[in-house]
């Protein structure tokens, strides 16, 4: 039996990936981590595409993304005014890709839609000014009484 003395190379790790889904699991993405940006989103077209008070997206090139299923499973809307392409899970209807005109090799990946860390942090905020005054702003929050799980601001000032 031939044997080597060698001792066994290490292994080169592989880049890391960080795996995206959507609510469904029809449609699963990796990509390449760590991502190339990340950033939230305060404009109306991603508030009201999202139905959320703002979307964080986490940016990549289109190199760095592969598909692990349902690619023939996204459903397509074209934004009239900018030519922004929003894919959604044709069956659940998750966002699953937000795709620029200006910039159509990069693809930006709603943070939600991933199991794990991308390795980046959202730090910028584009259309701050189009934050609604209702969202979430880390206010003190007290436990709303006879409602187990239920935290509220109380019945301050109205904004
Ligand atoms: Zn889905």
């Amino acid at each position: 039996m031939a044997t080597s003395k060698k001792p066994e190379k290490p292994r080169t790790p592989g880049p890391a990936r960080a795996e995206a889904r959507c609510a469904c699991g029809a449609v699963a993405l990796e990509i390449a981590a760590p991502a190339q940006w990340a950033w939230h989103d305060h404009s109306a077209a991603s508030r009201v595409a999202h139905g959320a008070a703002y979307a964080t997206y986490v940016g990549t090139w289109k190199s760095r993304l592969r598909f692990l299923r349902g690619e023939d499973n996204l459903t397509s809307y074209v934004e009239p005014d900018t030519g922004a392409i929003r894919r959604f899970c044709a069956t659940c209807g998750s966002p699953v890709s937000y795709q620029r005109k200006r910039a159509p090799n990069n693809l930006n990946i709603p943070r939600a839609l991933f199991t794990s860390g991308v390795g980046r942090e959202p730090r910028y905020h584009l259309r701050i000014d189009e934050l609604r005054e209702w969202a979430y702003l880390g206010e003190k929050l007290k436990p709303l009484k006879g409602f187990p799980g239920v935290v509220w601001t109380g019945a301050g000032k109205r904004r």
